[in-house]
């Protein structure tokens, strides 16, 4: 595939008895946000790693921008960026020296004005890095990664620890990265960051990938029964529904395989008894529920 960022076929990792990553399979095209999602200790880390020529396989191969990660050199790297889940400011330095050090590790980095306002720290040029907030830390990190304006950009849990608003700001920076037409290869433990920014997930259990696909098709979501759920309302046993369904606690749920005629009976069920069905609630199953489904169930 010509437009292939990341192509990986047979790709194993093992430290001594484990085997933490098992023959997996993956391809990331230009312009996509891929999102890496897993239990802890399902292999991401020890893959992310190996496609950024930090560490060395097992067997397998890997091609990133059309090179080998583990015989790489500086050229490739240019074209790489990396955001670790650890800060990279340096100490005793200013949010614009931290640029100006790290612009000079590449060939052609980006404009670092324009790079600070992208991630939104507009104003935070002279303070010191260790003095940011830990939601303008993690900006600073990511634009430490795009300084050197690659093609490629691993991000590692960009928004952990975020309150809610830095998280959406957060976001955006990544949603900017795309119309760069830059590639993302995003690690995330977040559904809704991936579901919100993803153009597709691939899901790592155990060292093997089990289920990929878009947010909406991820795992046969879209085949998934709906889940209609209400109050009983008063008076009524569930023997009396209409439906079968199941009941715990007063909450009834129905899983419908066709939630517009199931909805339909059952309102015309409760409207024939004048009944009201008490927090009426109608879902898909949300991303998370596939997820934990797909990894075997809150850990
Ligand atoms: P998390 O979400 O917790 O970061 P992860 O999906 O990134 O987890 P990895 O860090 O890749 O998982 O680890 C996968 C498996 O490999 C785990 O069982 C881990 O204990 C093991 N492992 C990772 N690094 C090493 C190492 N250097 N030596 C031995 N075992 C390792």
């Amino acid at each position: 595939m010509d437009d292939a960022v990341i192509t990986v076929r047979g790709l194993r990792k093992r430290y001594a008895a484990v085997e933490a990553v098992a023959g997996i399979d993956l391809e990331v095209s230009r312009g996509e946000i891929f999102a890496f999602l897993g239990p802890n200790g399902a292999g991401k880390t020890t893959t992310v790693e190996i496609l950024e020529g930090f560490r060395r396989r097992s067997d397998g191969e890997v091609r990133v921008l059309g090179v080998d990660p583990a015989h790489a050199g500086s050229a490739w790297r240019n074209r790489v960026g990396t955001v670790l889940q650890e800060s990279a400011a340096e100490p005793g330095l200013t949010v614009r020296e931290c640029m100006q050090l790290y612009a000079g590790y590449y060939d052609a980095p980006r404009d670092i004005g324009e790079t600070i306002a992208l991630v939104g720290l507009q104003g935070t040029e002279e303070t010191l890095g260790d003095q940011l907030s830990g939601g303008q830390r993690r900006r600073l990190d990511v634009a430490l990664g795009l300084i050197g304006d690659p093609e490629l950009i691993f991000l590692d849990e960009p928004t952990t620890g975020f309150d809610p608003s830095a998280r959406r700001a957060a976001w955006s920076v990544i949603e900017g990265l795309r119309e760069l037409g830059k590639t993302v290869f995003l690690t995330t433990h977040y559904m809704d960051e991936a579901e919100n920014l993803a153009d597709r997930i691939a899901v790592i259990a155990g060292g093997r990938i089990v289920a990929e696909g878009t947010p909406q098709t991820l795992g046969g979501r879209e085949r998934m029964a709906t889940r209609i759920s209400f109050t009983l309302p008063d008076g009524i046993g569930s023997d009396d529904l209409p439906l079968r369904a199941s009941t715990q606690n007063g909450r009834v749920a129905i899983e419908s395989e066709r939630p517009l005629a199931d909805l339909k009976e059952l309102a015309d069920w409760a409207l024939a008894r004048g009944l009201e069905l008490p927090d009426l609630d109608v879902r898909q199953p949300s991303l998370e529920d596939v997820y934990l489904q797909l990894t075997g169930g809150p850990e």
